[in-house]
């Protein structure tokens, strides 16, 4: 009999984050003062976050122990499932054999709760009252908002403007969890006053909605900022998913030969591909890690290997990542989550590496594969996930070609129930294709004035 569904035991929920930091054979390089440009140590950053998730930023112990607490909300949706994409390899009429990891199930519909509770949990321990953070299509803003609201933290979420018009029941969601959401940007903040005197009309970016987060968190003492990618914490706390994936994947007597996830600041990408990096860099394994990026946004594939900001106003410590520069700002494409203009520093350190691999897709061939994706396995995927869907399908393509049974394993790391705006424009013949300009590129690129790397 065909096993569509391979799932786990509450007991098997992991007890521990897996951090690559450990075992990478070259360590990221330090993040340096915005002003003085010399590395920082992680007492910079004690404005912000509390003490716990600074030292987890800098650690570099293999094994970070999962705190019960978070272990126990964690069961609201954890394990998530994993699924055989019969119904897909079917369509797709490939000796493929594709699986997808689901995180779709969690309360605000994507991975970003794994690590919004963990955050939310190290914020009460050290008695801070309220949160700040930015959200870009939404999903970080509600799973932030649902975690606060668990431990009883306030929460204010800096949403951007344009995903704040295109996704109103994303605001809905954080309202109904408790959380206070500002269009950034805003006039409530410096940042967001210098941007709008630039620019009134602004779409507003991540970029500039972190600036804004970030003064208000630096600005007072009972406030902290929480964010939802880039960061190593946050990449480290996502790893619970490709734990659970392992297990998984040998319950199903299988190991990928190819693991593949969008690629917004790395999150979700660490999350299910770090722990299989882990028996390449430990077993001698041969996992293909493929980072899927929109064509629009491509700091992956056609930005540089250089320190920047991680916002647009200049505020964070520099941090040596792949990027467009703090001062682009991407199309305003469907997968909001997408749109940001850098990588996190430990991702963007192992594709320096070639230990990992990264790839663009144009928006239209993502809608088209979401669309496939729906209606072969049901699931309808978000705008962001359609973009490992779009190379998953690339892959099993070219199995088909060289007549390959390899294995493909998609991170199917969030629902499109809130996206159907997006949905409804590619149904209807009115998604552009967008791709940027190696011309648009390089405008962006020639405004930095950061330190570069040899
Ligand atoms: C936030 C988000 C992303 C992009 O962020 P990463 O940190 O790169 O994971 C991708 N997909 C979904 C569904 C998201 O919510």
């Amino acid at each position: 009999m065909k096993q569509r569904k391979i799932l786990l035991n509450e007991s098997e929920i992991p007890e521990k984050w897996y951090n690559i930091v450990h075992d990478m054979p070259n360590k990221p390089l330090p993040p340096l003062h915005p002003g003085t440009k010399e590395p920082i140590g992680p007492e910079a950053l004690a404005p912000l976050f509390p003490m716990e998730l600074i030292k987890q930023e800098v650690t570099t112990d293999k094994w970070v122990e999962i705190p019960e607490e978070v272990r126990d909300i964690y069961k609201i949706w954890r394990p998530t499932p994993m699924f055989r994409a019969y119904g897909l390899e079917k369509v797709l009429d490939t000796p493929a054999k594709i699986y997808y990891k689901y995180e779709g199930v969690s309360p605000s519909g994507s991975h970003k709760p794994n690590t919004a509770v963990a955050q939310a949990y190290y914020n009460k321990m050290e008695g801070v009252k309220r949160i700040t953070t930015e959200t870009g299509a939404g999903q970080w803003g509600s799973a932030l908002s649902f975690a606060c609201q668990h431990f009883g933290i306030e929460c204010e979420v800096y949403m951007v403007k344009i995903s704040y018009h295109q996704k109103p029941y994303r605001k809905v969601m954080m309202n109904t969890w408790g959380a206070q959401v500002h269009a950034s940007p805003t006039n409530l903040t410096e940042a967001g006053k210098k941007i709008l005197a630039q620019d009134p009309d602004s779409p507003g970016s991540l970029g500039i909605a972190i600036s804004e987060a970030v003064e208000r968190a630096a600005t007072d003492e009972n406030t902290k900022y929480a964010l939802g990618s880039v960061l190593n914490h946050v990449l480290m706390h996502q790893t619970v998913i490709g734990l659970e994936a392992i297990k998984q994947m040998e319950k199903a007597g299988d190991l990928p030969d190819i693991v593949v996830a969008p690629f917004g600041g790395g999150s979700n990408f660490a999350g299910i591909s770090f722990p299989f990096l882990r028996l390449n860099l430990e077993e001698g394994k041969n996992i293909r890690c493929i980072a899927s990026e929109p064509a629009s946004c491509p700091k992956l594939t056609r930005g540089v290997f250089r320190y920047d900001f991680g916002d647009t106003v200049g505020m964070t410590p520099l941090l040596p990542m792949y990027t467009l520069g703090h001062n682009f700002v991407p199309a305003p494409i469907h997968a909001g989550g997408l749109r940001y203009h850098g990588a996190g520093v430990v991702v963007s350190q192992l594709l320096k590496d070639k230990l990992i691999e990264a790839i663009a897709h144009d928006q239209l061939e993502c809608f088209e594969a979401g669309v496939a994706f729906a209606r072969a396995e049901g699931i309808i995927p978000a705008p962001e996930t359609n973009h490992a869907i779009a190379t998953a399908i690339r892959e099993a393509k070219r199995c088909k070609e060289e007549g390959k049974s390899e294995t493909i394993l998609i991170h199917l790391c969030g629902h499109g129930n809130f996206d159907l705006a997006a949905y409804e424009n590619y149904l209807s013949g009115n998604l552009e294709k967008h791709e940027i300009t190696s011309e648009e590129i390089e405008a962006a690129l020639a405004q930095l004035d950061t330190p570069t790397i040899p």
